[in-house]
């Protein structure tokens, strides 16, 4: 089934730890050491950001891979 934009009514549901957003998760999912972890989720797929607490470093993982920025991986030269 399949539903077009015109169609689309967008549902905004509030959880205990974020909302849900027409099968997008977005959850506050936990603190360690003032690092904040964010989850953005759909179905099998999730994206997970570690934010440090002046916000210097953000780190990304889709799927538990990390997503680096092209600068790093330049300097490291160490991507296969
Ligand atoms: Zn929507």
């Amino acid at each position: 089934m399949s539903e077009s934009v015109a169609d689309h009514a967008c549902s905004v549901r509030e959880q205990p730890f974020g909302f849900e957003w027409c099968g997008v998760e977005v959850l506050r999912c936990a603190e360690f050491r003032l690092t904040h972890v964010l989850q953005v989720k759909h179905g099998k797929r999730n994206v997970n950001i570690y934010i440090s607490p002046t916000g210097r470093s953000i780190r990304v993982y889709l799927d538990g891979k990390e997503l680096a920025e092209k600068r790093e991986e330049i300097d490291l030269g160490t991507t296969s």
